[in-house]
């Protein structure tokens, strides 16, 4: 990891996702998949939270990993904020212990819908989050925020939801990170799309090397990802075969990430599924072409 705790700069940042685990599990296992991810040097992790809000703690590990990150392991860590559910109170404490740990880097986010909880009234969208945190805290925090390059699946269309993201990002959002996306040339039609629409910080692209059958089919469920022929073709031939099919989601994952730093991305997002083979093994693959 990079020693001074801010993105290394000049080149394409290269960074992973981990989650925390549930409050009920011991954060060993996050440590252990820390320990095996720290010799890869990211830029930066980022760790995810429930969008469940401060009702079922998941807040609390968030912040617990990031902070960790920051200064057990010197790295820089990026502290997940879906604020759905969170009250403006709730927001605040949490700005305050983040800063008392030293993480300095937010990922705001609106959350998606936790069934049976009523959300918040305090924000409505990531937007209001971002301009929150700026409000309250000027430019102390580095402020990422999401986006979609097939557009949101609540959006009516992508020239909607890219309207809304410029939004977002005049708040006071530094950097965007992408959802996970398979086929690249949904990634460069929305670089052209944002680019026009005023929006100039930098995007990093979301890449999630598929591991399994079912994990893929209910993320592309979720988040409404294409998946290109090519690759419904390989999942089809190796369903059976785990290892075979673990290897031909790396090969795959790596061969977007050579396309799309040939493209000149900003940067690479790994969502690493906290597996650290995965990772490890895509990194050894693309180092050189950072
Ligand atoms: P927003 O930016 O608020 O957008 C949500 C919808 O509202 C979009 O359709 C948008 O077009 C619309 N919209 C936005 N602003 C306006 C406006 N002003 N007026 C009208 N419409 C508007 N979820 C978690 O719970 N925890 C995580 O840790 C997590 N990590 C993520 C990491 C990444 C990189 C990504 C891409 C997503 C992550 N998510 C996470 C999922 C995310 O919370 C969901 O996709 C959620 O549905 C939208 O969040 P957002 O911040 O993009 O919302």
């Amino acid at each position: 990891m990079t020693t001074e705790n801010q993105p290394a700069k000049q080149r394409t940042i290269f960074s992973f996702e981990i989650f925390p685990p549930k409050r009920d599990m011991p954060l060993d296992t996050v440590y252990r998949t820390l320990d095996d991810l720290a010799d890869l040097n990211p830029d930066f992790i980022s760790v995810t939270c429930g969008a469940g809000g401060s009702s079922d703690g998941s807040n609390r590990r968030t912040i617990e990993v990031a902070s960790a990150i920051q200064n057990k392991y010197h790295g820089v860590g990026i502290a997940h904020l879906p604020c759905i559910h969170f009250s403006r109170e709730d927001v605040l404490s949490m700005l305050r212990e983040l800063e008392q740990n030293g993480v300095h880097h937010i990922l705001a986010l609106r959350g998606d819908r936790v069934p049976d909880l009523t959300p918040k009234e305090d924000f409505r969208h990531a937007s209001d989050l971002v301009a929150f945190i700026r409000e309250h805290t000027g430019d102390r925090f580095q402020i990422f925020a999401a986006c979609y390059p097939e557009g949101h699946t609540e959006a009516p269309d992508l020239d909607a939801d890219i309207r809304n993201l410029r939004k977002k990002v005049d708040a006071g959002v530094n950097r965007l990170i992408s959802q996970l996306f398979f086929d690249n040339e949904f990634f460069y039609e929305f670089q052209e799309k944002t680019a026009k629409a005023g929006i100039h910080v930098p995007i990093e692209a979301g890449i999630m090397p598929v591991t399994n059958k079912k994990q893929i089919e209910r993320m592309v469920t979720l988040c409404g990802a294409t998946l290109p022929r090519k690759f419904q073709r390989v999942l089809a031939k190796y369903e059976s075969q785990p290892e075979a099919l673990r290897e031909a989601g790396i090969a795959f994952a790596t061969e977007q990430i050579v396309d799309l730093l040939g493209h000149g991305v900003d940067g690479i997002h790994l969502y690493t599924m906290n597996n650290p083979y995965i990772a490890r093994k895509i990194s050894e693959s693309i180092r050189t072409l950072l």
